[in-house]
């Protein structure tokens, strides 16, 4: 039985075209760069040491809290690798970032505490935020020491962005916002929220949004933990109540979040952070079935093994296009919807390799319960299908 592939490749293309004289793919090479492979497996081996005799959170991206593990990203020059120079960050190929960040959540690393500022925040200052919000907050970020959580959600506005109600009003130099949040993964561990409000109440519902930095230590900011059915309680209640943030604080245009918002939601949508979630859950389960001679012995569960092979290497073509930046606009719909239920198909996999097992409450079983998740966060799957189907292929409403 083949090894399950630890790092799928990069593509990496040497033929003259990708289509050889009748049309034939021509020699195409998935093989990571032997530079890109040594930082692969040192990521692979510092997220595997930090997760020695944890009992491993799947998610960890999402859910994996450990306050010293950005730190240790940072000492190795892993968060804000691609951010330019200029702004204290690495300067290097996003193919970079790709490699370590798959390689770590891949072993269950916890990196949750920087995720988000890691991912979103720090690119979104780059493009939309000023000078001073660049000097104030990028240092942090790239040292590991601000931890940063997105309050979008709300209790009646979730796929519909547009109709949410929180909102920021002008007093003087200030903006008060009153409102509240839902589902704001790791609020209680955070710093910092980055909060969309609702800044002219008379304009259309997508135009009247703009984007602000609250610090969540302000007066008026309470933070409730939600409980879920794993028994977790990574994600949070956030209400503001005559909640007091200064002008600098506004990120890019008043009431110009919506533009904003989409082009954060492509870093949101097509990362690798899809498609490896439960990855360590996988490569642990495979590596037991093949243990015990379960693959080799069962061709239902080979056969699902061999889909699930070939799915992975397909999510990781996707969002290596996303990554390379040659995806078309949008596509990140397609990446996150593919991805996503991978990783469904996986949990369900990992189910069907424990057998009765996945009846007592663990690693796996926490994992399907948790699973449904999957297309749910950051866009659910029928609202992507409808981006896909109207957006990218122009198909009548
Ligand atoms: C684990 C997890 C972490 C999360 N973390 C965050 C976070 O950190 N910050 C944050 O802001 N939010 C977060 N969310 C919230 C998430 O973004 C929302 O749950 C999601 O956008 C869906 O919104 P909703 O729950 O209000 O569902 P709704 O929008 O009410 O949708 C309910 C159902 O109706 C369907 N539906 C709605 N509109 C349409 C339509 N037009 N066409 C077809 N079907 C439709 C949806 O697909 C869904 O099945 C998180 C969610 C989860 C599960």
């Amino acid at each position: 039985m083949a090894r399950p592939y630890p790092q799928a490749p990069t593509l990496k293309h040497r033929g003259p075209s990708l289509s050889g004289p009748a049309g034939r793919l021509t020699d195409m090479d998935f093989s990571l760069t032997a530079e890109l492979q040594a930082l692969s497996d040192e990521a692979t081996r510092v997220g595997r040491d930090a997760t020695l005799g944890l009992d491993i959170t799947e998610d960890s991206w999402l859910r994996g809290v450990d306050h010293g593990f950005p730190k240790v990203m940072a000492e190795h020059g892993w968060l804000g690798m691609s951010l330019p120079t200029q702004w204290g960050g690495g300067g290097r190929p996003a193919i970079e970032r790709f490699v370590v960040v798959e390689a770590l959540i891949s072993q269950g690393a916890p990196l949750a505490s920087a995720w988000f500022a890691d991912r979103q925040i720090g690119p979104t200052l780059l493009q939309f935020g000023t000078d001073d919000q660049r000097h104030q907050f990028l240092p942090d970020i790239i040292a590991g020491t601000s931890a940063w959580c997105v309050g979008m959600s709300e209790p009646d506005a979730g796929s519909d962005v547009a109709s949410l109600r929180t909102r920021a009003d002008r007093d003087g130099d200030n903006w008060v916002i009153n409102g509240s949040k839902v589902w704001t993964s790791g609020a209680a561990e955070s710093a910092w929220c980055y909060v969309i409000a609702r800044t002219d109440a008379t304009a259309a519902p997508h135009a009247g949004l703009s984007e602000f930095i609250v610090n969540l230590r302000t007066p008026g900011v309470e933070i409730r933990p939600i409980r879920d059915m794993t028994d977790d309680h990574h994600f949070c209640e956030v209400i503001f109540d005559n909640v007091t943030v200064d002008g600098s604080m506004l990120v890019g245009n008043l009431n110009g979040a919506f533009k904003q918002i989409m082009r954060q939601m492509e870093h949101e949508r097509g990362g690798i952070d899809r498609l490896v979630s439960n990855r360590r859950l996988y490569l642990d389960a495979v590596a037991q079935a093949e243990a015990t001679g379960l693959l080799s012995s069962n061709p239902v569960l080979r056969d699902e093994f061999a889909r699930l092979e070939g799915g992975y290497r397909i999510g990781r073509m996707l969002v290596l296009r996303e990554v390379l930046g040659q995806a078309p606009k949008g596509f990140s719909a397609v990446t996150k919807t593919w991805c996503t239920e991978f990783e469904q198909r996986v949990a369900n996999f990992c189910g069907a390799i424990a057998g009765p097992g996945t009846m007592i409450w663990g690693r796996t079983a926490r994992n399907i319960c948790y699973a449904p998740g999957y297309t749910i966060m950051g866009g659910t799957t029928q609202i992507l299908r409808n981006i896909i189907g109207e957006r990218l292929l122009g198909l009548p409403r």
